[in-house]
């Protein structure tokens, strides 16, 4: 089969990178993507725009001293190598300043043609790093849609979608050497030697598209053979890219037979995917771990793969991947590869390149895996889609879920939501009819759901935050031989003020919210409406004076569990013991020995793995989540109960979850214990929509950091005027300029402004502009700012 033509195309030659010799009769203008911000004048209209491409002259290169040589003969005249678009989704090597840098071509036009500067005042690009596109045209389009939407550089946005070693310009590795026969051959006899007779009879066979070199090696001819008849004039080698090998996936397991709400969902997703029937459709496949979903995954995943399609699986965490990678390869004989960041560099690369090229047809990783070019792409996964590391929370804050919707909305296949506990953004899709809900109610297999109860805190002494009765069922459950989960909720934490002997805390008596208590200078605030206050001296209720913050480190509860019970293992279990690799997995390895344990650990610990022999786990500081000061605070808080609780009584043991709480009567943790999540989530909704907050009205967080206090307040207050003044105030509600949570954070203070928008084309538009002039005002001088579009948290 005869490789297409820019399939065998060579590097691009360095560039001589000074003037070029003679005038530039011809070339090409590229415009590039490149990792840096810059803003430039817009041509038309005199505003200052946010760059996204920056434009570079690739010269004709006859005017350049390239050695014809070094090209594969018999090659097309120059004119014709480059049509137009051939080199867009390419690397670049260029300059920008006295840096090199290496971005993607995203427009290629003649040079002769008008528009933008002048031909002879662009700088050249100093050498093309691939001879074909890596990143295709869908990719590109999506890329180009999530800088708009997260109002983020294209070519930083385009980075995080590349292997670092790609970024850094490696070669892609695709070349290989190939021979083939000469006209000349017909006509010339190769002469006595028999060696020379046979690979010429070889390289017959395949005709003018050749052989490759490795082939040929292996049939037993020889390079020194193949060279002199090269010497001949009878054959000749070329470089081209590696043929892809295909995967050929196979079932490699019987399915399960599915339950009637299993098959109800299959058939429901299955309808997508038929031949010639690829379309989009969002689904939130909603069901308790355990519940069977992983095994609806599966069967959809058989009738893609049947049509040589490719499956992309996002999976929130690392320690998650090992167990469903092993699920997997079972069952399908099929390329199966992984992208995660506990991988080296180069094993990233590898996995990213075997799916680009088709090699393989099912690819698990973590969320910046949904910016993988995937050819034949027919369904995607976001498994345990509720889960906060989706969202990065820094540089390029995107959501890959939202990323993940608006994929399959472009490539035309379904993509399945799975979760035990969807998230309210999710919930809402479903009520507005643009997910479609299927449920799996029943538990797969035996294990029944453990059972729930609260320890009422009040008036009660606690230990490093371990109350008696708890640390009584803790000794219970290790003297039968069983293992214990002790839980710590501390991410997203803003501490509330409570009395610890009758419950009460300190609210906001402008809003409906709790005061954060923040330490420097001591005071409560709220993060609303900016009311502020002193702490009381005792408790306005019952006039107690155990007033106090809420929240216990891990460390105390380590050391706590340590003495206590010394005789057993305490294994903690966060991103700081789990961040090298393979050290989760020794971890895991430990929990499935049937020895008792203490698991001490935060939202790892709640992922859906499976610990046989945990019979009990301890909830300790719920109020720290159902008490938060953001308003996502009870949502998350019930996310991981429930989470927390499955990993109880996995095995054929009966569990228990109890459940530390100054609130016994707090309305939605009553609701969430007596009703269950969706009722849960169903109150939290209509909540949400009584207040008008997200994903009722769309936000967006300005963030900002100096070191000093006032500086963030005064840019923020400018921001909020710059905003008033450009979009009026009945479009959007503003709240703010408030200090974030933790002010001091690193010696710099910390503040936020929260605009929301009742319609999110309204807010794409009024951001966009205000964000551009924010970022070059001579305010912003010392402080350094940042957008958050669809923020997760307010921190
Ligand atoms: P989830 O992804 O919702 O946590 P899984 O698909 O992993 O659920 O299923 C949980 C357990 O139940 C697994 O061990 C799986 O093999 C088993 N299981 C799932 N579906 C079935 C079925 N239809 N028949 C028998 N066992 C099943
Ligand atoms: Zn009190
Ligand atoms: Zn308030």
């Amino acid at each position: 089969m005869p490789a297409d033509l820019s399939a065998s195309l060579p590097p691009w030659p360095p560039l001589d990178t000074g003037q070029p010799a003679a005038p530039l009769r011809d070339g090409w203008r590229l415009g590039v993507a490149l990792p840096i911000m810059v803003y430039t004048p817009a041509a038309t209209d005199g505003s200052e725009a946010i760059a996204d491409l920056f434009d570079y002259a690739l010269p004709d290169r006859s005017f350049n001293s390239v050695d014809p040589g070094d090209v594969r003969s018999g090659d097309a005249p120059d004119e014709q190598r480059f049509t137009a678009g051939q080199l867009i989704g390419c690397r670049v090597r260029v300059t920008v300043g006295k840096r090199e840098l290496i971005g993607v071509v995203f427009t290629q036009r003649p040079l002769s043609q008008q528009g933008g500067l002048p031909a002879d005042e662009l700088k050249p690009v100093l050498e093309v790093l691939d001879c074909k596109p890596i990143l295709p045209a869908d990719l590109r389009r999506l890329l180009q849609w999530a800088a708009g939407y997260y109002h983020f550089p294209l070519g930083e946005v385009v980075a995080t979608a590349l292997p670092v070693l790609l970024r850094q310009g490696r070669a892609l590795d695709l070349l290989a050497r190939y021979w083939r026969i000469t006209p000349q051959a017909a006509t010339t006899l190769p002469g006595r030697s028999t060696r020379q007779q046979e690979a010429l009879q070889a390289l017959s066979l395949y005709e003018a598209h050749g052989a490759s070199e490795a082939t040929l090696l292996l049939m037993g001819h020889e390079r020194t053979t193949l060279q002199a008849l090269a010497g001949k004039g009878l054959a000749e080698s070329f470089e081209q890219e590696k043929e892809p090998q295909p995967d050929q996936p196979r079932l490699s397991e019987v399915p399960l037979t599915p339950s009637s709400e299993q098959q109800a969902a299959i058939d429901a997703i299955r309808q997508l995917v038929q031949p010639a029937a690829y379309r989009f459709e969002g689904f939130l496949l909603e069901g308790l771990t355990g519940s069977g979903k992983t095994e609806v995954y599966l069967q959809v995943m058989q009738t893609v793969l049947e049509q040589r399609k490719q499956v992309l699986v996002l999976v929130p965490e690392i320690g998650l991947t090992p167990q469903t990678i092993q699920r997997f390869k079972r069952r399908f004989a099929a390329g199966i590869v992984q992208l995660h960041s506990g991988m080296t560099d180069l094993m990233r690369l590898q996995s990213w390149t075997a799916v680009m090229r088709g090699e393989a047809s099912i690819l698990i990783g973590t969320r910046s895996a949904i910016f993988t070019p995937l050819p034949r792409l027919g369904l995607i996964v976001v498994d345990e889609e509720h889960d906060l590391s989706y969202k990065q929370q820094d540089t390029f804050r995107y959501h890959a879920r939202d990323v993940a919707l608006m994929r399959g909305q472009m490539a035309q296949c379904p993509v399945i939501l799975g979760s035990a506990t969807p998230s309210l953004e999710s919930l809402h899709l479903v009520n507005r009819g643009r997910l479609q809900h299927l449920h799996l109610s029943e538990r797969a297999g035996s294990a029944a759901l453990a059972e729930l109860k609260l320890i009422d805190l009040r008036g009660k002494t606690r230990s490093a935050g371990l109350s008696p009765p708890l640390i009584n069922a803790i000794r219970q459950t290790l003297d039968a031989g069983n293992q214990v989960l002790v839980f710590l909720n501390r991410r997203g934490y803003a501490p509330v003020l409570l009395c610890e002997s009758c419950g009460w805390q300190a609210d906001c008596p402008r809003c409906d919210a709790h005061l954060t208590v923040h330490q420097t200078p001591l005071h409560l605030h709220c993060h609303h409406c900016d009311y502020q206050s002193r702490l009381p001296a005792a408790c306005p209720q019952c006039q107690s004076v155990n007033l106090a913050p809420t929240g216990t480190g891990t460390a105390r509860v380590e050391e706590l569990l340590q003495t206590q019970f010394a005789s057993v293992p305490v294994i903690r279990v966060d991103r700081d013991s789990t961040s090298k690799r393979g050290s989760w997995e020794h971890i895991y390895e430990q929990a499935q020995q049937d020895q008792p344990v203490i698991l001490l650990g935060t939202q790892m610990l709640a992922k859906g793995h499976h610990f046989p022999y945990v019979t009990l786990v301890a909830v300790l500081d719920v109020d720290g989540g159902f008490l938060s000061a953001d308003f996502r605070g009870a949502e998350r808080a019930a996310q991981l109960l429930v989470q927390v609780s499955g990993r109880s009584g996995r095995g054929a043991r009966q569990g228990q979850v109890l459940i530390q709480t100054y609130q016994p009567d707090n309305p939605l943790l009553q609701t969430l214990l007596q009703q269950g999540y969706d009722r849960f989530a169903r109150d939290t909704l209509q909540q949400r929509q009584l207040a008008a907050l997200p994903p009722y009205r769309h936000a967006v967080l300005l963030r900002a950091e100096a070191m000093q206090p006032d500086m963030t307040q005064q840019f923020l207050a400018y921001a909020v005027g710059a905003f008033k003044a450009q979009a009026g105030s009945h479009h959007a509600e503003i709240w703010g300029p408030i200090p974030a949570p933790m002010e001091k954070r690193a010696g710099v203070y910390r503040g936020h402004v929260l605009i929301l928008f009742q319609q999110r084309q309204l807010r794409q538009q009024l951001i966009a502009q205000w964000w551009r002039d924010l970022v070059k005002t001579p305010e912003r001088r010392g402080v350094r700012i940042s957008l958050d579009i669809d923020p997760m948290e307010l921190d």
